[in-house]
């Protein structure tokens, strides 16, 4: 009780003290209340059109703070939540919320931007999945197309993923790899994948401009999606040099820290404003 209590003066949630089956049952316990009491909350993070600025989308990232564990990661309490069989009921709750916010920042700032959703590979192996996602997409008064389904590689392999993931996308929504360039897709494959989007992964931007590289590789992995035409988005831009670098491929849209770190949807813009580098180096006029 005491340590639980010090973790939670912490305030973040340390992986090494739960590596044992006995801490991952207490984590599974505290994430199952969690989602069944609606805890699990969501930071927002503008994805933006780089050379304009403009607020193309807004991803939804999980969040939970537990009163004794601290903040726990998604990164940690994502994979408890597809073993503990808590993922379906979590995804739905994240879905049905990130368009219930999405719909009003656009009622308020006027802006047309998708929201884009991460989905684990079990929730793609529900079938009733896509029903799911299209009541909820009426319900808000949104569109297929305001919603972007964030996946990744892997999972698109498995016969049962792609059709619902086909069944989504003949209804009109659309299909991001997320961290792409991590999985294990063969090049033809990639060929053949169900999806509209690739979300280059941070590790492909991060060298740039440190001493590990010039973006020669990213600039490769831009030049392929773009033969395959698939829409861009660069994760993790983080110094206005990768931005640069960027802008000046046929990337068109980028994500990081640099432009917006995750927080409340009513932080974001419509437009990145005029003091940002986005429109600094924007020369054009
Ligand atoms: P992701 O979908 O690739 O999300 C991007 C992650 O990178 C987020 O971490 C975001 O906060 C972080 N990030 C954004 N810009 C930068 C940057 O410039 N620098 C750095 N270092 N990081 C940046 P987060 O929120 O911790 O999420 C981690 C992963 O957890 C996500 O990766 C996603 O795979 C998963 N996840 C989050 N929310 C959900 C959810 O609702 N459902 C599912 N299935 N997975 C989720
Ligand atoms: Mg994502
Ligand atoms: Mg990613
Ligand atoms: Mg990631």
């Amino acid at each position: 009780q005491a340590k639980a209590r010090g973790r939670g003066r912490h305030a973040v949630y340390e992986p090494s003290m739960h590596e044992g089956a006995v801490e991952q049952f207490r984590l599974a316990e505290a994430l199952q209340l969690a989602v069944a009491t609606g805890a699990i909350t969501l930071e927002f993070q503008p994805i933006v059109e780089l050379h304009s600025g403009a607020t193309a989308g807004i991803e939804a990232l999980a969040r939970w703070h537990d009163p004794e564990l601290g903040t726990v990661p998604p990164s940690i309490f994502i994979p408890v939540a597809e073993q503990a069989g808590l993922i379906h009921e979590l995804g739905r709750q994240v879905l049905v919320r990130a368009c219930a916010e999405l719909a009003q920042w656009r009622e308020r700032t006027g802006g047309d931007a998708y929201a884009a959703v991460n989905v684990s590979p079990l929730q793609l192996e529900d079938d009733t999945f896509p029903d799911f996602a299209m009541t909820v997409l009426r319900d808000q008064g949104l569109e297929p197309r305001d919603l972007v389904l964030e996946v990744t590689e892997g999972l698109l392999l498995e016969e049962r993923s792609r059709t619902t993931l086909g069944a989504l996308r003949s209804h009109g929504v659309r299909v991001a790899i997320d961290d792409f360039g991590t999985g294990y897709s063969s090049l033809n494959r990639l060929r053949q994948l169900p999806v509209d989007m690739i979300k280059i992964d941070q590790a492909f931007v991060s060298p740039v401009g440190s001493d590990e590289g010039d973006g020669a590789f990213l600039r490769a992995i831009i030049g392929l999606a773009q033969t395959l035409h698939l829409t861009i988005v660069a994760e993790g831009i983080e110094t206005p040099h990768q931005l640069d670098e960027l802008k000046a491929t046929s990337c068109s849209f980028g994500q990081g820290y640099l432009l917006a770190r995750p927080g409340p949807i009513t932080a974001i813009p419509v437009t990145l404003n005029r003091s940002s580098p986005l429109t600094v180096e924007d020369g054009s006029q």
